[in-house]
């Protein structure tokens, strides 16, 4: 055995099983850049000693939603198998287990990973249930100095969530190491959770299942009554509960419920609500098994018109039927009023307090048992089961006294910190400062970590510098201005255009830098589309125009201020969203971003200055071939097939970012980095030249065409696709111009308003914009 190692820096990992969560924790090592090595049986059948791991990758790269961030990860996977390959993990710095949940199986592995590691190599195990001190049994201190939990969620690229688990004998280096990889490099949130069964996330959250599921049956009621009361208006995911369900499979249920009946002290109140349901039983036997299976709660049937209907399950064991919109929760109960909700007179407030007067009553008391704090509790059901709001915030909602009482009324427990509270609340704000009620009943800040910062946080502190129905500018420190939109879905408007205005000379005489930045589940989709049909519609061209215009002198004079512009984005940036990216002197992108120019899809060509800033960074990408002509066959090829890279990575690829623009992880850093870019730019910075282009003309925009005219053949451009080809064409090949020429970026932005102008005049185009506004989806006219 080599001697401890010294280098703490985390550079190669290995992952053992390559199933589900195996895979997909190597492919999101392989996104942060990190080689990986991912090992798994040899298999029973055929030659190849690798199958199973290398037939894991190969499903990774056809899965939908990916789990590779974009192709040059997946080269960062080395596949093999734990007979062949074992001793390759003395290279790695961190060893993942993720094989099934035996612990006969995963003690056996740890023996001869005890043989073969390089000591001070952190092994972590991803068991959901299996106590730590069981894990380690029998191994030497040295490796129980190394071992920890970490418990990812499922999707691990998409949940956020990991809760960790030191032991006793855990070393805090090697626990600190893990913990800030999983966090910097990975992006996830950490939660430390104590090592009591289940953890916190899926201990709290098979209890809510249960409990809700119960009551449903219990009550007699239908899946979507149940769902419609048990999820939007109670801040969780739209599936309510049963749609939940057949999301994570049906027959994942028994096998829940068994993991944690067997774990838990049989005090415990899980133990009194776990049942199972005849009908669930017979809908697993049958292969009814949820969205993977034949249907679950939930079905879509095709009729013979080929049209889908959403049919759902009765639960006294009925067919399939239509599913329906009972439309129950109307009022304030609807938008988040939570007392109001539980104390709706009929169905809904008693399903309502059914889930969560005993799921509130069991999230408060496992404090501190399965972790230190509240806000523990609230950040793994906020990042691991997409709760808009933890237990105890929920709970200061309802109010902590009103709720104590009617559990008391009830006949729920009490536990000891809905006591602690008294007629306070589990959180407030002091000097701003948001704080959390210890099991002491003290309060005590909420503390971030070093090099996270939120916008949500500073607005506590302070007021916006200047502030409109659409967009503020806020002061978030050491002379860095942020630019938050705040309209409805961040949607682009003139007040957006205007704040802009407002915002630039003051960042010139008061800050050194602007970042473009918000806290919204996407940074933006674009222009109000809803905004500007109501101007196509009274035919004010003038108003449209005038529109398309305050749109890019806002973002050119964001490009030429002078002082550096950063904008951030995370998660959607579409349309005039994407184009703000494009005109900003750098970008620092959440991993999580969704860009691209979406306007073909609507009828439109993109109008503030996107397309020829997509040839400025065409043409200086050192991977593209020299001359005019491929750039603008590039760019076109992306924009008129409306292409939105999947990930900020693959936003480089595509070319919405520079090779230069950084990327972070961890949503929760995004803020604090982009400020750390801007201020790198401030010594000496000059605004950026405007761009010359030179380009072919009409023949260029004919060329360019011949592809779009043997796709319309082919049928797979419509008549409209062609009109709306042929207008970006137009401007991407610099209009009236040949080689011999330069066009502005004047030039340019005239060209992008005038064909705007002619698409969105045409009764195509606002069928297209018409059809979005109204369904979300692109109209194919
Ligand atoms: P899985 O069944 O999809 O994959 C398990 C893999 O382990 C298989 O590929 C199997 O061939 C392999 N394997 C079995 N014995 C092995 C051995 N001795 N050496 C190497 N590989 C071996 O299971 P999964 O869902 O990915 O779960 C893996 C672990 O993660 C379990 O501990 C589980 O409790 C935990 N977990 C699962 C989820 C989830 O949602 N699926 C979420 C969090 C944690």
């Amino acid at each position: 055995m080599a001697d401890r190692k010294d280098d703490t820096a985390i550079k190669k990992v290995c992952v053992i099983g390559a199933g589900t969560m195996g895979a997909g924790i190597a492919a999101q090592v392989a996104n942060a850049g990190v080689p990986v090595l991912l090992l798994d049986i040899v298999p029973k059948d055929g030659d190849n000693r690798n199958a199973i791991a290398e037939g894991a990758v190969a499903k990774m790269l056809k899965a939908d939603p990916a789990p590779f961030m974009g192709k040059r990860p997946a080269r960062l996977v080395e596949t093999g198998n734990i007979e062949d390959h074992l001793d390759k993990v003395a290279e790695c710095d961190w060893i993942v287990e993720a094989v099934i949940e035996r612990l006969d199986i995963k003690q056996g592995l740890y023996a001869k990973l005890e043989e073969v590691r390089t000591p001070g190599t952190a092994v972590s195990s991803n068991t959901s249930t299996i106590p730590l001190e069981k894990l380690t049994e029998g191994r030497s201190d040295a490796f129980k100095r190394d071992f920890l939990i970490t418990h990812f969620f499922n999707p691990p690229r998409y949940m956020r969530l990991i809760e960790i688990v030191a032991g006793a004998g855990s070393d805090g280096a090697t626990v600190d190491r893990v913990v800030d990889f999983v966090d910097r490099r990975m992006g996830k949130s950490v939660v430390m959770a104590e090592d009591s069964p289940g953890f916190i996330a899926n201990r709290i959250g098979t209890f809510w299942i249960q409990q809700a599921v119960n009551s449903a049956f219990d009550m007699g009621l239908t899946v979507e009554e149940a769902d419609e009361i048990g999820g939007r208006p109670m801040g969780v995911p739209k599936t309510g509960i049963f749609g939940l369900i057949d999301l994570i499979g049906i027959d994942l249920m028994p096998h829940l419920m068994e993991s944690l009946t067997s774990t838990l002290p049989p005090d415990d109140p899980y133990q009194a609500i776990a049942r199972s349901e005849k009908l669930i039983e017979q809908m697993i036997d049958e292969g009814y098994t949820g969205r993977k299976g034949k249907g679950g709660f939930y079905a879509m049937h095709k009729g013979e018109d080929g049209k889908r209907t959403k049919m759902a399950k009765p639960l006294d064991g009925g067919e399939y039927r239509t599913a329906a919109r009972p439309g129950l929760v109307r009022g304030p109960a609807a938008k988040g009023d939570l007392r109001a909700l539980i104390e709706t007179e009929g169905k809904v407030g008693e399903y309502a307090w059914a889930i969560l007067g005993p799921t509130l009553s069991y999230a408060a008391s496992i404090v501190p048992e399965a972790t230190a704090t509240i806000v523990g509790v609230d950040d793994a059901m906020k990042l691991g089961y997409n709760w808009k709001f933890g237990p105890f915030e929920m709970i200061d909602t309802i109010g902590p006294a009103h709720l104590r009482e009617r559990m008391k009324q009830d006949g729920i427990p009490v536990p000891p910190l809905l006591e602690t509270v008294g007629d306070k609340s589990f959180y407030r704000v002091e000097n701003g400062q948001r704080q959390y009620l210890t099991t002491d009943g003290e309060y005590r800040d909420i503390e971030r970590p070093e090099g996270v910062l939120l916008l949500e946080d500073i607005k506590r502190t302070r007021d916006p510098i200047v502030a409109n129905g659409s967009a503020a500018l806020w002061d978030v420190g050491d002379g860095v201005a942020c630019l938050e939109f705040t309209g409805k879905m961040n949607a682009l408007d003139e007040q957006v255009m205007k704040l802009i205005g407002k915002a630039i000379p003051v960042v010139r005489s008061d800050f050194k830098a602007l970042v473009v930045y918000n806290e919204g589940s996407n940074f933006s989709a674009g222009a109000n589309l809803g905004l500007a049909m109501f101007a196509v519609n009274i035919a004010a061209w003038s108003e449209v125009e005038k529109l398309v215009k305050a749109g890019q002198d806002a973002y050119k004079a964001l490009k030429y201020a002078p002082f550096p512009v950063v904008a951030a984005p995370a998660g959607l940036a579409l349309g005039g969203g994407c184009e703000i990216a494009l005109n900003a002197n750098a970008v620092q992108a959440h991993a999580e971003t969704y860009i691209g120019l979406v306007e073909c899809g609507v009828g439109l060509v993109p109008g503030w200055g996107g397309c020829g800033e997509m040839l400025d960074r065409w043409r200086s990408n050192p991977r593209q071939p020299g001359g005019p002509m491929p750039t603008v066959s590039k760019v076109f090829e992306t924009v008129s097939t409306a292409t939105v890279a999947k990930s900020a990575s693959e936003a480089k690829e595509l070319g919405f970012l520079r090779p230069t623009d950084g990327i972070t992880m961890n949503r929760d850093r995004l803020l604090h980095d982009a400020k750390e870019r801007a201020l790198s730019m401030v010594e000496g910075y000059e605004p950026p030249e405007k761009p010359e282009f030179r380009l072919p003309g009409e023949t260029g925009a004919a060329a360019l065409m011949l592809a779009v005219d043997s796709f319309r053949k082919q049928g797979k451009a419509t008549p409209h696709d062609e009109t709306v080809a042929k207008e970006l064409a137009g401007v991407l090949t610099g209009g009236d111009t040949d080689m011999t020429e330069t066009v502005t970026e004047a030039q340019m932005l005239k060209l992008e308003r005038e064909a705007f102008m002619r698409l969105v005049r045409n009764d195509k185009t606002q069928a297209r914009v018409e059809h979005m506004l109204e369904t979300g989806k692109p109209l194919r006219n």
